[in-house]
């Protein structure tokens, strides 16, 4: 099936071909078809009308017959003879001889009666009450027949009882019975006759015109065939119930015709009908197939004819396809060719139409096709060198690029080792512990265990081997003079080398063992021309791999010997500040010790200097000024000079006690041996304490104090005296450089910071001078023409009070103008609670005068 469809699909001439042979089947089938149903339609008509015309003929001849048994029977009672006997057997008595008589005779004449007639079974005679007096069977005398219906209808008129059930019989019987008279027309009983079917039979069964299976036949209301001899004789049983649609008609009164299956289940062509008289059904019947058989032959003419004209069709549909597909498969073939690269085969021009053009086009085709071929071949080759071409320098290429890779890689490994190297050594200042991890990164770099690094020791004039590491590890402490062995060569040369036969190199040092060291490698650490020491790897006899060393080698280990060297200063440097400071720290230490011990032998003399000079000036003062004469302009001089001579020697000695404590607070601050008392304390409290504490300062000048505190400033944390210190060094400061005018003290909070400023109207600051009044021991101005005023280090202490709380100190000053001396202290914040009677911000001020 498979197989057939693909056929279909693939060839043409199949296609064709089955095309036609399926439509001119198709046809001939139509025909034929047509042609049959035409025909079975002709053919029932006349059938119909045949069957109708037998069925008419019999029932003809069945009334016919009736009436003739009818007219028998009267006959029959009409006869004189019969009469007048019978008028005997009903009125004599039956057993008298008279009646006996009649009865004999009687009996005798129906007899030869029904000899007579080969349709008669049996007369018989009935009184009227239905007694059977006489019956040619002799056994059915004195039965009753009363009530029968031939009795009953017969005993007034002739009657012919339809084809009923005989009960006697039990088999279909028809009764004619007709009254019975005497001689005097008085009608004494009733004659009746049975009927056997025979001749019923014969009218009905017969098969004129019927062809081979057609038959007519009755059949009873009880559907029951009704025949005499047709069931019996063949053996049916006689009370057979037979059906079939046009029986059923039939017996329903109706007279019609049909196709039907007849009541053996034969389709057959049927007329039926139903006959009064008889009490019947007729039925004329005909096979179907009988009827049918000149239309199917008829069909089977025209299908035979039919499928030999198809044959013949389909025949020259497959030569015609053939002939048209012949071209087209010769293309075809032609182009499979084509595709399979063979450009050489053409396609058959054959005809001249459009098939024709189809092989010249396709020829034409294949003809450019085959030159774009050829450029195409042409073209693919010359890309394929090209891309063999571009292959081979992408190979190279990548090679390159691999090769440099792989130096990339290696000095990535070696700067990274490097960098490892010189972290490690700006950490340290362990030199013997940093030189062995030289060695041995640039024993790694290089796949070598083995190295040295020696250091000169120029007391010695040798040098020294400081590291040792793989065979070398005994090394340590080994001593070389200049030029001996190895390390000695490269120190006098102060250039690298190697030895690639170490064994067998004649400058060896005799104390090595032979078989130890393969070949060296070596590099002086230089410092600027200095060589100061040097650095080497060696492979030895153990190792299953060795090179001999290049200039590769050389460069890296110069690397080494450049971080070698710069250890070796750095430690170098290192040792010689370590020293210094600790020379400094001495210093300092005995200073401090200096100045404390001076400051102490100073005070104690300088306190008694000024004590003294008190009690004389008060003596001179109080006795013997008194005693000289006050006459003498001389002596008042005297006195004059004296006294203010004491006075310089009471301020100088005042100025160098103070000189002394500031020094000595100075070296205490430095020295971080000043003891702080911290805590948490007002400003304003700081500020009027150092106010009343500077009160005498204001005594003999015009100026006037002024305090502007913020009300609600929180607390700080500090050293209440020293802060006092420090403002007091303000205020005297102020007072010193100011002639007359105002000397304010602000005070207020700025961001987390206390602000406060002391302001004067005095002499005020140079911008020059102003970055230097916080250096200890400077005076600004011109100390040769002013006096000096004071020790110069009142500021650089009050910095660094300021400064050790966390604060600031700086100033703002105009030459001639005034200055403000600042310092600002973080504020220590105060607990939730502690509130104000005071709005933020409102200031109290008080004023005193000088
Ligand atoms: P001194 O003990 O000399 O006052 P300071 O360190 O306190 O030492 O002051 C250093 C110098 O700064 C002073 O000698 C002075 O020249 C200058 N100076 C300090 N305060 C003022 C000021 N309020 N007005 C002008 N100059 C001042």
């Amino acid at each position: 099936m498979k197989r057939n469809l693909r056929l279909w699909n693939k060839s043409l001439t199949a296609r064709l071909t089955g095309t036609f042979f399926i439509l001119s089947l198709l046809a001939v089938i139509l025909a034929g078809g047509l042609a049959y149903a035409e025909a079975r339609k002709s053919l029932t008509a006349s059938v119909y009308e045949r069957l109708q015309a037998a069925a008419a003929l019999r029932e003809t001849s069945l009334n016919r017959w009736m009436d003739e048994q009818r007219l028998s029977m009267v006959f029959v009672t009409s006869i004189p003879e019969v009469r007048r006997q019978s008028g005997v057997l009903f009125n004599a008595p039956p057993s008298s001889a008279e009646g006996q008589a009649a009865y004999q005779i009687l009996q005798q004449y129906l007899r030869s009666v029904v000899s007579g007639l080969a349709e008669l079974d049996e007369l018989l005679i009935l009184n009227l009450d239905g007694k059977v007096l006489l019956s040619t069977r002799q056994d059915h005398e004195g039965q009753y027949q009363n009530y029968t219906i031939y009795f009953q209808k017969g005993r007034s008129n002739t009657y012919i009882q339809p084809v009923y059930q005989a009960e006697v019989t039990g088999r279909p019987a028809i009764t004619v019975a007709t009254p019975l008279f005497d001689t005097n027309q008085q009608r004494v009983g009733v004659l009746a006759g049975h009927l056997n079917l025979a001749r019923i039979d014969r009218i009905i069964l017969d098969r004129t015109g019927m062809g081979e299976s057609g038959e007519t036949y009755l059949v009873d209301p009880s559907f029951k065939l009704v025949s005499a001899a047709r069931f019996n004789d063949s053996g049916s049983p006689t009370g057979a119930y037979i059906r079939s649609p046009g029986i059923e008609a039939a017996l329903r009164k109706e007279t019609g015709s049909g196709l039907y299956a007849n009541y053996q289940s034969i389709p057959v062509i049927g007329v039926y009908s139903w006959l009064e008289d008889e009490g019947v059904a007729l039925l004329a019947e005909i096979s179907q197939e009988e009827a049918f058989a000149p239309a199917r032959q008829l069909a089977r003419t025209i299908f035979g004819f039919g499928l030999l004209a198809v044959a013949v069709l389909a025949g020259s549909a497959f030569l015609l396809s053939r002939r048209i597909a012949k071209p087209i498969l010769a293309i075809n073939s032609a182009a499979a060719q084509v595709a399979s690269g063979d450009f050489s085969h053409t396609a058959p021009v054959m005809t001249d139409d459009e098939v024709g053009t189809l092989a010249r086009s396709f020829n034409e085709m294949t003809e450019q096709l085959y030159g774009l071929y050829e450029s195409l071949e042409k073209k693919v080759a010359e890309r394929t060198a090209d891309l063999i071409r571009a292959n081979q320098r992408l190979t190279e290429e990548i090679a390159e690029r691999e090769r440099a890779e792989e130096q990339l890689r290696n000095q990535n490994v070696y700067l990274a080792a490097l960098h490892d190297t010189s972290i490690g050594l700006i950490g340290r200042l362990d030199l013997d512990d940093l030189f062995e991890d030289l060695v041995v990164r640039a024993g790694k770099l290089m796949d070598i265990p083995n190295g040295y690094i020696y250091v000169v020791d120029n007391q010695a004039d040798e040098i020294v081997c400081r590291v040792g590491v793989g065979i070398f590890s005994d090394l340590v402490g080994f001593r070389l003079k200049k030029g001996k062995g190895f390390g000695g060569t490269i120190w006098e040369t102060g250039e690298p080398m190697i030895v690639d036969d170490y064994d067998n190199w004649p400058n060896r040092a005799r104390t090595v063992e032979r078989n130890l060291i393969r070949s060296v490698i070596g590099v002086p650490l230089k410092n600027g021309p200095e060589v100061v020491g040097v650095i080497g790897l060696a492979y030895d006899f153990t190792m299953d791999s060795w090179r001999k060393f290049g200039n590769t080698e050389i460069e890296l280990l110069e690397r080494f010997a450049q971080l070698a060297t710069i250890a070796l200063d750095n430690a170098r440097l290192y040792t010689t500040a370590q020293q210094a400071r600790a020379a400094a720290e001495a210093a300092n230490e005995a200073k401090t010790l200096f100045l404390a011990s001076v400051s102490h032998e100073l005070r104690t003399p300088l306190t008694s200097i000024i004590g003294f000079t008190r009690i004389v000036r008060k003596r001179l003062l109080e006795r013997i000024f008194p005693l000289l004469p006050d006459a003498e302009t001389k002596s008042v001089r005297v006195k004059e000079q004296v006294d203010e001579n004491l006075e310089i020697i009471l301020g100088e000695g005042q100025r160098l006690t103070t000189l002394i404590n500031d020094l000595l607070d100075m070296e205490k601050i430095q020295a971080g041996k000043m003891t702080w008392n911290m805590r948490p304390l007002r400003i304003v409290e700081v500020i009027n304490h150092a106010a009343s504490a500077s009160a005498s300062l204001f005594e003999d000048k015009d100026l006037i104090w002024k305090q502007e505190a913020a009300v609600d400033l929180p607390e700080i944390y500090g050293d209440f005296d020293r802060l006092v210190q420090v403002l007091i060094n303000l205020i005297s400061n102020a007072v010193k450089f100011t002639s007359s005018g105002t000397i304010t003290c602000r005070v207020q909070q700025v961001d987390d910071e206390i602000v406060l400023g002391v302001s004067d109207e005095g002499i005020g600051i140079a911008k020059e001078d102003q970055p230097s009044v916080f250096e200890k021991f400077n005076q600004v101005g011109d100390t040769l023409t002013n006096k000096p005023k004071g020790t110069g280090l009142g500021l650089p202490i009050s910095k660094q009070i300021v400064e050790h709380h966390g604060g600031r100190i700086w100033l703002e000053s105009e030459l001639n103008q005034g200055s403000t001396f600042f310092i600002a202290l973080p504020v220590n914040r105060p607990p939730a609670s502690q509130e104000s009677s005071l709005a933020p911000g409102e200031i109290v001020s008080s004023e005193s005068s000088g």
